[in-house]
């Protein structure tokens, strides 16, 4: 399901002009829509009204054939509500999988999980979750970071057992179609040794029920904050930014060592990219974003000044993304890397 067109690419890059962001196309009337329907297919399933996903129909249908004027009011209606409701505290539990992280974040709705696990840690997945008082019927959405089998893999069995909607860039779309990793770029000498270990990187392949090209507001959700891509680590990476300055960054920023397993607060740079640059420019982008905590797909949390200090991310100059963006490939609007002009 496309859910985001190309046209708001063009604002965005007027609202994030330090983002390196997919090629520019002008607006069109076809698509000018499809941010609503996107909102609306996001009310319908937290609310339950007219919901066609599997935890609450049996078959799902096109958001296109969303009914008129009168259920949107009261879909609205309801968005306002929980957005009013949204000066909550909200609640994040990290829990760690077999190979990374996963996030538990209770707002003032039904709880989200950003990332899914591998395909095999469902057991401690919904272990971890029972200690919450969770069950993983009762999840609303589950928001990848990005489609490494690593933080991808679960989704589908999630989304089968949940009805969860599962949320992802759109730019991951073919991995998450084939269950497979992309090629990746090492980004040290232990990177290159690790590639050639014979690692599980396929999963149940799925399509994503809501797929982001630009920004998602998650006040449907009960969360105040967004969702929003930034391509480096893959094509179609994404973080999650909550209003009250925590940040879910997935793999732009690994934790430590060994996985995390060795001083997991202490920021690094993760093994592998899609754009190694292109990665350090959103980290800089970040860095001038007033964030206090960074919530990794390894290791972490790591802290505002860790980042600062371990990147030299000085002030607002961001010299990383000074010199990254030219250096890197436009994403076109099917996610794949294209060569500049
Ligand atoms: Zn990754």
């Amino acid at each position: 399901m496309a859910t985001r067109s190309a046209c708001k690419r063009r604002s965005a890059a007027e609202r994030f002009p330090e983002q390196v962001l997919p090629s520019q196309t002008p607006p069109c009337r076809r698509h000018v829509g499809s941010p609503l329907l996107t909102w609306l297919r996001v009310l319908r399933h937290t609310t339950g009204v007219l919901c066609s996903c599997p935890r609450h129909s049996r078959t799902r249908e096109p958001v296109a054939k969303v009914p008129g004027s009168l259920l949107a009011l009261v879909l609205f209606l309801i968005a306002g509500a929980a957005t009013a409701e949204t000066a909550r505290e909200i609640q994040v539990v990290q829990i760690r999988l077999s190979m990374s992280n996963a996030y538990l974040v209770n707002g003032s709705s039904r709880p989200v999980l950003v990332d899914s696990g591998s395909r095999n840690d469902l057991p401690r997945l919904g272990e971890a979750l029972a200690r919450e008082g969770v069950r993983v019927q009762d999840l609303a959405a589950v928001i990848l970071t990005h489609g490494h089998a690593d933080h991808a893999g679960l989704a589908a069995e999630i989304r089968r057992r949940s009805g969860a909607l599962v949320i992802a860039g759109r730019g991951d779309r073919s991995m998450m179609n084939t269950g497979a990793n992309d090629p990746v770029t090492p980004t040290s000498f232990a990177a290159r040794m690790i590639l050639l270990l014979p690692l599980d990187d396929r999963y149940e392949p799925f399509q994503a029920d809501v797929e982001v090209d630009d920004e998602l507001d998650l006040a449907a959700f009960g969360l105040p904050g967004r969702v929003r891509t930034m391509p480096g680590h893959t094509p179609g990476s994404l973080v999650v930014l909550l209003d009250d300055g925590r940040a879910f960054v997935g793999d732009m920023i690994l934790g430590g060592w060994l996985n995390g397993a060795v001083l997991p607060q202490r920021p690094n740079e993760h093994y592998f990219h899609m754009d190694v640059a292109r990665n350090g420019a959103n980290r800089a982008a970040l860095a001038r974003q007033p964030i206090r905590q960074y919530l990794l797909g390894h290791g972490g949390p790591v802290s505002r000044e860790s980042v600062r200090a371990a990147f030299r991310l000085d002030g607002d100059s961001g010299g990383e993304a000074a010199v990254a963006a030219p250096l890197n490939p436009a994403i076109n609007a099917r996610g794949q890397a294209v060569a500049n002009d």
